[in-house]
């Protein structure tokens, strides 16, 4: 088993080692364990099934399990009957696992994967819908096991600090508390299935900029408050069965290295039993990174030995691997990894194989994938996730009984971009574009034309020269002039929103901002629509915009799920699960992006998204929480009781919610918690709850949440630990941040 993942260029101490292992009493031990070994036993404890199977162990076989066999494989111990963990990535469904994105995008790659396409984190953010995720986690994981692998490579829960981040689209947007409640959800639904997530990447792992060296300088407080609350949930909450560990460093040390946030903060404060995974290649050490527990190195084993070779990886620091058996076992002889550490590290991942009962029940391939349920919850989702930014003159919803054409314009319109780009993508069997799914709902008394308008930037040469643009805006116009209404998508594409690399402007690609006012000036009667996984600016055109929707990257029914918002099918109900600034300068992050010498100061502390717009008082485009319904919502009668509380105290909070229009709807009511009477620097006010109610026409429900005493508190460094100062707190229910309808006070009494 050892000579198996081996590399060639072994050292010869490491031979010695060897051969001094080959020889041990412990090596001859080695043979088949009795078929009632305790550990095989499906009825005993799985601390106890655990243990008895590490003191079957050779040292040997412990240090094997500590790195990958492949590229999405963790190493197996046939003797042992130990099972690989075989992993796919995620997190909006499952991707192929035969290699890096440069061979899975290769067309006709070695191992073509199609699933389904669910919409991207931050639009599952946007429904605001927690049951809704856990169900999504629910139709990935079932799509997993289908497929015959174990684990699924999400969620994605660091948070949106800086709107250029490639990988916004992937998490669950800027603030802690939403993302929390995303990621239990997401790990719930997972788990529930036998299946095992990765929480990732812990820790504050924030942008793509020099992703392997760039230290992230980050204050306690802010670290606690904002940065780590999700991993904490989904530890405390939802049991998560692994996190990984970003390629960042954080205040100086390599997250795989840093033995206060794996030890001190995620293992002994968060109480977490599983095991840490590292990012693929962000590990840069052995005995630094398994002392502070990080417990599995992925990749690794010969398969992956070109990669670990390559220019690019060497010169991030992982040339080889790090947790190779040969180099752990060095480091054991030398007594720099005690065996109680690895007791420790295998321990958890066989924990984890017992848990999630990987080990008695191992999942083979030859299910199906992309069932009508599955793709009923990806739309189901994609239709809630949109966000309606504005309706002038109720211009939405269209009634196609009154419409005879639509133009269907821009380079957004005609393709389904399902996902930004990297690791995430998925290559769903189908997929519906807007301009699909707004010709099949229109039916064929509504003349449904398509222009291009502008090429996606980068994406065509041909269309990036002048006469071609000129022409496809001639184009676009001529239609617009024609049609009743002008649809315009617009965004950006897997190239220029995506994994290892930021985006360089908050604007819209090339030609677009020009494309959407010459079509509003062609026609008054135009809907923007955006197709990003982040706020972009819109200066030029907003305040001549009739109606605007961001759709996100809504997965492969996300032209379906348009079509449904378009024509009042669905009547909008997502929110913004981040800000969206006017600009780039004026997001907080602004000054302390991307960091000089690879260290990025956090300076805004934990003033992130709307706690800044708030506390700086500066105006967004659109704020945290907004987002436009076809009816309205009355919001009355708020009680909080008690009224005055001590120690851990529940606290109730309940408010009557009425749908005062004439569709059916669903509203999500917010409660933030304003702290005025603080000694120390407070945001304006938090989220600290939120529910999603649907009502019919002139329906009215009581909304409930409970407050706890940590609700109202903040990390304390000098302390460590969460305070509360008494005084009067605010109870805040809004629609959105800035949408505060009701106040009630909060008296905190010790
Ligand atoms: C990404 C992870 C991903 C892993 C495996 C890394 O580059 O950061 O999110 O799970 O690759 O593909």
């Amino acid at each position: 088993m050892c000579r198996a993942i081996l590399p060639v260029s072994v050292s010869r101490i490491a031979l010695w080692i060897l051969a001094a292992a080959l020889l041990s009493p412990a090596h001859w031990a080695q043979k088949a364990p009795p078929a009632d070994a305790p550990y095989k036993n499906t009825s005993l404890s799985t601390e106890a099934r655990v243990a008895d199977l590490l003191s079957r162990m050779t040292l040997e076989e412990k240090a094997t399990m500590l790195a990958g066999s492949g590229w999405m494989e963790s190493a197996p111990v046939e003797r042992l009957g130990i099972p690989a963990i075989k992993m796919a990535d995620g997190p909006m469904g499952v991707r192929s696992w035969a290699g890096s994105s440069a061979i899975t995008n290769l067309p006709g790659g070695p191992l073509k994967v199609l699933s389904t396409a669910f919409p991207a984190g931050v639009a599952m953010a946007a429904t605001w819908n927690p049951e809704l995720v856990r169900r999504e986690g629910q139709a990935i994981a079932q799509e997993v096991k289908a497929l015959g692998r174990d684990m699924i490579l999400g969620p994605t829960v660091n948070i949106n600090r800086v709107p250029l981040w490639g990988r916004n689209f992937e998490g669950y947007g800027e603030d802690p508390y939403l993302a929390a409640r995303m990621g239990v959800a997401y790990v719930k639904g997972v788990q529930g299935e036998g299946v095992i997530p990765s929480v990732k990447h812990f820790a504050a792992n924030n942008e793509e900029f020099e992703r392997h060296r760039i230290d992230a300088e980050i204050d306690e407080r802010t670290l606690h408050e904002i940065y780590l609350p999700a991993f904490k949930a989904a530890v405390q909450e939802a049991d998560a069965w692994t996190v990984m560990s970003a390629y960042n460093k954080v205040n100086g040390v390599h997250c795989a290295e840093s033995v206060e946030l794996l030890t001190d903060v995620l293992k002994n404060e968060f109480g977490f039993k599983g095991f840490v995974i590292s990012d693929w290649g962000s590990t840069y050490s052995t005995a630094a990174t398994v002392n502070a527990g990080m417990d599995l190195e992925m990749p690794g084993g010969p398969p992956v030995k070109p990669w670990l070779e390559s220019e690019r990886v060497k010169a991030a620091g992982n040339s080889d691997g790090w947790l190779t058996a040969d180099k752990v076992l060095a480091e054991v002889k030398a007594g720099h990894i005690s065996e109680a550490t690895l007791n420790d590290n295998v321990g958890r991942i066989l924990r984890v194989i017992f848990a999630s009962g990987l080990f008695d029940h191992p999942h083979t391939a030859g299910g199906e994938v992309d069932t009508p349920a599955q793709r009923a919850v990806a739309r189901e989702a994609a239709t809630e996730g949109m966000v309606l930014l504005k309706n002038a003159d109720s211009l939405l919803p269209l009634d196609a009984a009154k419409i005879h054409s639509i133009a269907v314009i821009g380079p957004n319109a005609a393709v389904a971009r399902t996902g930004g780009g990297g690791s995430s993508m998925i290559r769903p069997k189908q997929a519906v574009a807007p301009l699909d799914g707004i010709r099949t709902r229109a039916g064929a008394a509504v003349q449904v034309s398509f222009a291009l308008g502008v090429g996606m930037e980068g994406e065509d040469a041909a269309q990036d020269l002048p006469a071609a643009r000129a022409k496809a805006l001639k184009e676009a116009v001529e239609a617009a002039t024609k049609a009743d209404v002008a649809v315009v998508v617009v965004g950006r594409y897997s190239k220029l929103e995506g994994e290892s690399f930021d985006m360089k402007t908050m604007d819209l690609p090339a030609g677009q901002d020009e494309l959407i006012e010459a079509v509003e000036a062609a026609n008054p009667h135009t809907i923007v629509v955006l197709n990003t996984g982040n706020p972009v600016t819109m200066a030029r055109w907003i305040d001549k915009t009739p109606a605007l929707l961001e759709m996100w990257y809504s997965g492969q029914e996300g032209g379906d799920a348009l079509s449904a918002i378009l024509f009042g099918d669905a009547n909008p109900s997502g929110k913004l699960p981040v800000s969206f600034p006017k600009r780039w300068e004026d997001s907080p992050a602004f000054g302390h992006y991307p960091g000089e010498n690879l260290t990025v100061d956090y300076a805004e502390g934990i003033h992130v998204g709307y706690r800044y717009f708030d506390s700086k008082i500066v105006e967004p485009q659109f704020p945290f929480g907004f987002g436009l319904s076809y009816t309205s919502f009355e919001y009355s009668d708020l009680t909080v009781t008690p009224e005055k509380v001590s120690n851990d105290q529940p606290v109730k909070v309940s408010v009557a919610v009425k749908n005062a229009g004439r569709r059916s709807g669903a509203e999500v009511v917010q409660l933030y918690v304003h702290d005025g009477h603080s000694a120390i620097d407070r945001p304006v006010r938090e989220l600290k709850g939120f529910t999603r109610v649907e009502l019919k026409p002139g329906e009215t429900r009581t909304v409930e949440f409970t407050l706890s005493r940590a609700d109202l508190s903040y990390w304390s460094p000098f302390q460590k630990g969460w305070m509360a100062e008494p005084g009067i707190f605010e109870i805040q229910i809004g629609a959105s941040s800035r949408d505060i309808r009701l106040i009630a006070p909060l008296d905190l009494k010790e």
